[in-house]
């Protein structure tokens, strides 16, 4: 809940002002037990800083984690937090230790947190993801490629029983054959295991694919967030509008006409007043630039939140027809 988190940089004359990259600024979400939600946003928008926060990797600001319906705090250490949640990234190679054995690095976790017979679940999380324990488990992480490797690192996360699992671009370094096996071995792991997802990507279609909910960012906050057919069906937010049309599509039904978005996202550490969206917006109003439009449900589908002005009756923000295109 309104997780913040501003990053100092150095920079005018000298590098002697202390300038604050805005990287998360009030973001607040809810994840549901067993669902898969996907975060999706341009770089920098902040989506690896929030999943960074929700296990302290980085510490907040400001904000609450409650985990469980627990704070994170005196009742919930941050040591128990991450015996709850494991987290994969994108760089299968460099968040293995190269000079463990596969076998080693999946039961590293559950060696140091003492459960019993570690190689043993080792081996059986191995064959799990579909690696042979017989034939990898002496291998080094050189000897894999990246698709194997990144069955390494998720059965290491789940060989430590997490109940949410942090997904941050886990498979977008790999070929698109060998992703879609990941992405169906991970669908098939969370039901078996009861797992929730937080799956972070750039790739919609991807995110389309394995998610729930859909959750869009944009310069450190939330824009929009919905179920994936509705957020399908209608694009709210003018920015995932043109997120949406900008993505490669085999479905010529799913084309959008919207212009794709021009320019680069505005620097982070001076982000526009107002709605943050304004600069690059062609609905943008003067009510966009003086105030902060808040997340509120569609008018008779609540569970469809957006961010903007133009959604909102009482916002002052004129209507199509007055002078605003359509
Ligand atoms: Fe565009 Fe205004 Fe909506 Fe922001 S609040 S997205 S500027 S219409
Ligand atoms: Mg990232």
């Amino acid at each position: 809940r309104a997780l913040q988190k501003h990053f100092p940089v150095r920079g005018g004359l000298l590098g002697r002002t202390q300038a604050r990259v805005q990287a998360v600024d009030g973001v607040s979400f809810e994840v549901r037990k067993g669902e898969t939600l996907g975060i999706v946003g341009e770089s920098g928008c902040g989506k690896s800083t929030t999943a960074k926060l929700l296990i302290g990797l980085t510490p907040k600001d400001r904000g609450e984690i409650i985990f469980d319906g627990v704070p994170l705090g005196p009742d919930l250490p941050l040591k128990d937090l991450r015996k709850g949640v494991q987290m994969v990234f994108q760089d299968s190679y460099a968040t293995l230790n190269p000079r463990l054995t596969i076998l080693a690095s999946v039961a590293f976790g559950a060696r140091v947190q003492g459960l019993p017979d570690p190689d043993g679940l080792a081996r059986k999380m191995m064959d799990r993801v579909g690696l042979d324990p017989d034939r990898f488990a002496h291998r080094y992480p050189h000897e894999l490629s990246g698709g194997q490797r990144q069955r390494v690192n998720i059965a290491r996360a789940l060989a430590m029983s997490p109940r949410l699992v942090v997904l941050d671009e886990a498979v977008s370094a790999l070929d698109k054959s060998v992703e879609a096996q990941v992405l169906n071995l991970l669908s098939d792991l969370r039901a078996e295991f009861g797992l929730t997802y937080i799956f972070i990507s750039h790739d919609l279609n991807v995110v389309r694919y394995i998610s729930d909910r859909i959750l869009v960012m944009y310069l450190g906050e939330v824009v929009e967030v919905a179920p994936v057919d509705s957020i399908w069906a209608e694009q709210a937010h003018p920015y995932t509008r043109s997120l949406f049309s900008a993505m490669p599509s085999m479905d010529p039904d799913n084309r959008t006409s919207e212009p794709p978005l021009s320019g680069d996202p505005p620097n982070p550490i001076n982000p526009p007043p107002g709605c943050r969206f304004h600069t690059r917006c062609r609905f943008a109003a003067e009510i966009c630039k003086a105030k902060a439009p808040t997340l509120a449900g569609l008018p008779g589908n609540a569970a469809h939140m957006v961010a903007c002005h133009l959604h909102d009756p009482a916002s002052g923000h004129p209507k199509a027809g007055q002078g605003v295109p359509e």
